[in-house]
């Protein structure tokens, strides 16, 4: 039989859990049918389907005369939303809110619509990782998770429809705050310390109780690896503290949030000396080598994704954890949540997240390997095109259709008023399990750097790079080459750029004023997308943006290693981001100065304008 499309199920029963996901994987080309005639039928008479399809809801049409569309051709639609026209535009369904995505437009966050039976679809998704991970990890029910998470700030459209991130949304949602108590949803993070707004108080507190209950934490984690590695490094900052007042039973006078303030009151409840000295007793020891596993001793894995642009944090997150595994358990977006890793302790290369064919309907949009080969060759990232040629119409493939070892791009059409859009997100088929294929992720298209949930493509990095490089020119110097690298070996990481000058007279160099090169760092920073912002200074995830000067010729040296390496030469273009070691060392072989941005770039929530 099939499943219906949002199935009730008790997550604690793990044996009806896993019976879900076999029906589901096993029935993966019905199930999919089923999505797109409800998708369709429920909203033939929506104004952006009925430009296509004149109120008709057939399959086949839909495919023909339904465009692949990106984030500007539907950003209109959305717009009109958000400033007060009717949801049926794009959506029978009422659009409740919108989600901003980490992903921008025209500088500002892309905003994905989004209904009141998202949340429970999302909650259905949340409740199947558990008997996932119960097959494969024993006594997970004998005690808590801490998961450091977080809320981001919110907007306000001009017709009081409210616009935050996806997570915000969830976890300020009942679905979320009155998740039913069940064994798998104890954390040691009071939902008022998840909840607070301001984003220090929120860590200090969601460690302090994580501190406070160690005994009984089984697994610890945050949604990204990059948060989770802040949080190390926030607790590296401040374990005095945390110490004294897990000693002396009293919060900080600083935590000011009275709800937070009461929460965690509650969690620290009498004086704990003894707590406190083995924590102190774990910081004095010199190195911080397995400190996750030291303070929480019980647990047994770190969740958090470590798949796409978080790959990075691997190594530094395998010296912290003491040997744990690294759990990346899903794959999702603010347009839809997509897939889940069925195999959670695989190795984090070889995660594959499995669709589930009720989520959405998914399309895919064949992309040549060879790019990816290049890409991965030359140790940049890949600059892949779809295999047909953009202006014409864009052939995609169905679930079922996919091939092992093909590369493509996800396009979804979504319950939610979004129609064969393009993600932007490339993937690799690894293998099925029953009808349904699994992905890798590879990359998301374009970006070229990622610290964070930022995403800078070449094209915002040309921008940025054209702004500060006036600075230099009335001093008589020329940017010929420039490329980057996203530096994590520090937290929190930062973008840094290799820029090779020349003067005009073709002198040799003379000095370069630090002040100057400091305003080019800035005006790097002011010029990079409000995600890129909001990341540097509100939540402190990405650190000061650094420019290497190289000697004159660097970047021959680098295109005659990319030769070496299997380039062609009339074909060689300076990749604008580096991931190959090799090719950093030649260019810091040659750096000749180096300089960090001494400013926080300005942020502000966005506003929308009223049309
Ligand atoms: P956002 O729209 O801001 O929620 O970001 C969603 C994007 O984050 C996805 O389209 C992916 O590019 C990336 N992402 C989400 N989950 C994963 C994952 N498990 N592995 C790699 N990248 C991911």
């Amino acid at each position: 039989m099939l499943p219906r499309m949002i199935p009730s199920f008790n997550p604690n029963d793990s044996e009806c859990g896993m019976k879900l996901l076999e029906d589901l994987t096993t029935n993966a080309y019905e199930v999919q049918q089923q999505v797109l005639e409800e998708i369709l039928s429920k909203n033939a008479q929506t104004e952006y389907l009925k430009g296509f399809l004149n109120g008709h809801h057939d399959k086949i049409d839909f495919k023909k005369k339904v465009p692949v569309v990106n984030y500007e051709d539907v950003k209109p639609y959305i717009e009109r939303i958000a400033n007060g026209e009717p949801s049926e535009i794009i959506s029978a369904q009422k659009i409740t809110e919108l989600l901003t995505s980490s992903g921008t437009s025209g500088g500002q966050p892309k905003m994905m619509p989004s209904t009141v039976e998202d949340l429970d679809r999302k909650t259905f998704f949340y409740n199947l990782l558990v008997p996932v991970m119960n097959k494969y990890v024993d006594g997970l029910d004998q005690g808590k998770g801490m998961y450091l998470l977080f809320i981001k700030p919110e907007i306000s459209t001009p017709s009081g429809m409210v616009a935050r991130p996806v997570l915000t949304s969830y976890y300020k949602s009942s679905n979320f705050r009155n998740r039913p108590f069940n064994r798998f949803n104890i954390y040691t993070s009071p939902d008022a310390t998840i909840l607070c707004s301001d984003s220090k108080q929120s860590m200090y507190c969601q460690l302090l109780c994580g501190l406070v209950q160690r005994d009984e934490v089984l697994r610890v984690g945050a949604v990204f690896a990059s948060a989770f590695l802040r949080a190390i490094k926030f607790l590296e900052d401040h374990w005095e503290e945390l110490c004294s007042n897990i000693g002396s039973g009293l919060v900080s006078d600083w935590i000011t949030d009275s709800s937070c303030r009461n929460a965690v009151s509650l969690v620290l409840s009498k004086p704990n000396p003894d707590l406190a000295d083995l924590i102190r007793h774990e910081f004095s020891n010199k190195s911080l080598e397995g400190i996750v596993k030291r303070l929480w001793p019980r647990t047994k894995y770190i969740e958090v994704i470590v798949t796409g642009s978080m790959a990075q944090y691997i190594p530094t997150l395998e010296f912290y954890s003491g040997g744990l595994p690294l759990i990346s358990t899903m794959y999702a977006s603010s347009e839809c949540y997509f897939g889940i890793n069925f195999n959670p302790l695989s190795k984090p290369h070889d995660v594959a997240y499995t669709l589930l064919p009720n989520m959405a309907y998914f399309e895919f949009l064949p992309v040549e390997k060879r790019h990816e080969e290049v890409a991965s060759r030359e140790g940049v990232s890949g600059q892949e095109c779809p295999k047909a040629d953009e202006e014409e119409t864009l052939e995609t493939v169905d679930l079922m259709d996919v091939k092992l070892g093909h590369y493509y791009e996800l396009v979804v059409t979504t319950f939610t008023g979004l129609y064969r859009y393009r993600v932007g997100d490339i993937l690799m088929v690894t293998g099925f399990h029953n009808k349904a294929p699994q992905f890798r992720f590879m990359h998301r298209r374009n970006v070229v750097l990622s610290i964070d949930t930022d995403k800078t493509n070449e094209e915002d990095l040309l921008n940025a790079v054209t702004q500060a490089k006036l600075l230099l020119e009335p001093l008589g110097f020329l940017l010929i080459e420039y490329t980057s690298y996203a530096d994590t070996s520090s937290i929190p990481g930062h973008y840094v750029l290799f820029w090779e000058l020349k003067t005009k007279e073709n002198n040799d160099m003379i000095e370069l004023e630090t002040s100057i090169m400091e305003q080019c760092c800035s005006t790097v920073e002011q010029s990079l997308d409000s995600v890129y912002r909001r990341c540097r200074r509100k939540d402190n995830s990405i650190g000061p943006l650094e420019i290497r000067i190289v000697k004159q010729g660097t970047f021959d040296a680098l295109m005659d290693f990319s030769v070496s390496q299997g380039s062609s030469v009339n074909q060689y273009k300076t990749p604008r981001c580096i991931q190959s070691e090799e090719a950093i060392r030649i260019l810091d072989s040659r750096v000749v100065g180096r300089f960090f941005s001494k400013s926080t770039p300005l942020w502000e929530p966005f506003r929308m304008e009223t049309k």
